[in-house]
């Protein structure tokens, strides 16, 4: 088992500098593409069964720019008394059709009365987003995740997600959240680097432990509102 806090890195600032600059000037060509080819599909809708994957890879193309620009995106965070249990359900939601496809199951454990998170709820969705697909991709032959929440000083709320899937080799350690690190062969390797910049954004923590072929535990700690 090991365990490191993930590494923010300088070189990140400016690539997020370069991907928001390049990433606003794909976008509008990138989404008058999708319009044209939804309107193609409507047309022949029996000629040509490309579309819908031509589709799915303008979406991919899609989520790559709006992770990339989200780095090099002044921050206007708007941070408001958000309910936990409310963003966990929004993301199991997404996340839903991947888990019955793969056979994952998902439990979710309070521990004792939870307060409110002073957050943005639209970017904290987006970590557990991130999270908990990885942990779904990380059980192809499907599996349990567990997610837990407690707080325990009225500060902080603590929250993990554990699965029993692949594990992280020592190896890859050190790569996490580094920008185009993956070892899957349709990942992005954006994922954990945007995860990161959020809950940084947040002044909050997160921390990985895995055992290879056993699974994985991602720690996320995250500030509780205060009156
Ligand atoms: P992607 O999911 O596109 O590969 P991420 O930044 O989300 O990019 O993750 C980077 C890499 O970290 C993954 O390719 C995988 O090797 C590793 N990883 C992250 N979370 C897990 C997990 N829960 N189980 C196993 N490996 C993981
Ligand atoms: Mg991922």
């Amino acid at each position: 088992s090991a365990h490191l806090e993930l590494r923010q890195k300088e070189k990140l600032a400016v690539i997020g500098q370069m991907a928001a600059g390049i990433g606003h000037e794909i976008r509008n060509p990138l989404s008058s593409l999708k319009g044209f080819t939804q309107l193609q599909k409507e047309r022949f809708p029996n000629t040509n069964d490309f579309y819908p994957i031509m589709i799915a890879e303008i979406d991919r193309i899609n989520t790559i720019v709006n992770d990339l620009m989200y780095l090099g995106k002044p921050k206007d965070i708007t941070f408001v008394k958000a309910n936990i249990e409310e963003i966990i359900a929004y993301t199991l939601s997404i996340t839903q059709q991947q888990t019955e496809k793969q056979a994952v199951t998902i439990t979710t454990f309070m521990f004792g009365p939870i307060p409110p998170l002073d957050c943005d709820p639209h970017q904290l969705k987006q970590v557990f987003i991130n999270l908990i697909k990885n942990a779904i991709e990380s059980m192809p032959e499907g599996g349990e995740i567990k997610i837990s929440v407690k707080v325990l000083d009225g500060k902080k709320m603590y929250i993990s997600i554990q699965d029993e899937g692949c594990g992280i080799e020592e190896d890859s350690l050190p790569n996490l959240g580094e920008p185009f690190f993956t070892t899957k062969i349709d990942g992005t390797g954006l994922g954990l680097m945007v995860t990161n910049q959020i809950i940084k954004d947040h002044k909050g923590k997160i921390n990985i432990e895995s055992s290879p072929s056993k699974g994985t535990k991602v720690y996320v700690t995250l500030p509780v509102y205060q009156n």
